[in-house]
C-alpha cells in the first residue's frame, strides 16, 4: 500500500519514477464514504478538470479496474455526476479520466434533462452524496444538428422538441438556419448545456437546496471532439 508519510519522508531523494508510481497509486484509490465526505463541491469539480487535463494531454492514469470492482463491491460513493450525450466520442469516464465508482453518468442524445434524469440526479446527490453535477455538451453534436435541421424520424421528432428553447435563444446567430451553419450549431449546443444546468435548480427543490447549502455545485461544460479538451461554460 502507498503510504503518504513514507513518500514525503523520502521526497528529497525520490526519483521521478517513484513519484509517478505514487501519483498513480493515489489516483487509483476508489472513493470511500469518508473520502467522498471530505470532498468539497469545488474540489469535486477540480478533480474532473484535472482528469480532463490528463486526458487531453495523453496522460491518463492506468488502474487495475478489477481491483476497483472488488474495492467498490460493498457500496459506492462517487464524487460527481456527469450528464452527457450518447455520442460515442464523448464517454464521460474517459474524457474526465475517471474509473469504477468515481462518477454517476446519465446519457441521452443532446444531453438535455427531463424529470427522469433530474430524479436520477436527486438520487445521485441527496441520497448517494455526489458533490458536483456537470452537464457536458460537445462540439459537432448530431442531436443538436438534427434539431437545427428540424429532422423528422419516429420518436426522435418528439425528442428533438427538447432543444426548442435553445433554438429560440440562438435566433440572433447570423447565417442560414441549417446544420451547415457551424456557428449556429455550436451556439445551440452551448445554450443547451447552460439551459440544462439551469433547469436542474429551476425544476428540483432538492437540487436547489443542496446548492443553497453549498453541498453541491452545478456546472455546464463543452467537450471539443477535435482536441479532447473540456471547457467550462
Ligand atoms: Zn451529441
Amino acid at each position: 500500500m502507498f503510504s503518504r508519510r513514507a513518500f514525503f519522508i523520502s521526497s528529497a531523494a525520490v526519483s521521478f519514477a517513484t513519484a509517478s508510481a505514487a501519483t498513480a497509486q493515489d489516483a487509483c484509490s476508489v472513493f470511500t464514504p469518508d473520502r467522498q465526505k471530505a470532498t468539497t463541491p469545488e474540489s469535486a469539480l477540480q478533480l474532473l478538470k484535472d482528469g480532463n487535463a490528463r486526458f487531453a494531454a495523453g496522460k491518463t492514469v492506468n488502474c487495475d479496474l478489477l481491483a476497483q470492482v472488488r474495492a467498490t463491491s460493498n457500496g459506492q460513493s462517487p464524487f460527481a455526476v456527469v450528464v452527457g450525450c450518447i455520442d460515442s466520442r464523448v464517454p464521460p469516464e474517459l474524457v474526465f479520466d475517471q474509473r469504477i465508482g468515481d462518477v454517476f453518468v446519465a446519457r441521452v442524445a443532446g444531453n438535455f434533462v427531463n424529470d427522469d434524469i433530474i430524479g436520477s440526479l436527486e438520487f445521485a446527490t441527496k441520497l448517494a452524496g455526489a458533490k458536483a453535477i456537470v452537464v457536458l455538451g460537445h462540439t459537432e453534436c448530431g442531436a443538436i444538428k438534427g434539431a437545427v435541421d428540424g429532422a423528422k424520424l419516429g420518436l426522435l421528432t418528439k425528442m428533438l422538441e427538447n432543444f426548442n428553447p435553445s433554438l429560440e435563444a440562438s435566433r440572433a446567430v447570423e447565417g442560414e438556419r441549417s446544420s451547415k451553419n457551424k456557428k449556429l450549431v455550436q451556439a445551440v449546443a452551448d445554450t443547451n448545456a447552460v439551459l440544462a444546468a439551469k433547469k436542474l435548480t429551476d425544476r428540483s427543490e432538492i437540487l436547489r437546496d443542496l446548492v443553497a447549502q453549498k453541498q453541491l455545485v452545478i456546472a455546464a461544460a463543452m467537450h471539443d471532439i477535435g482536441t479532447g479538451s473540456v471547457k467550462f461554460l
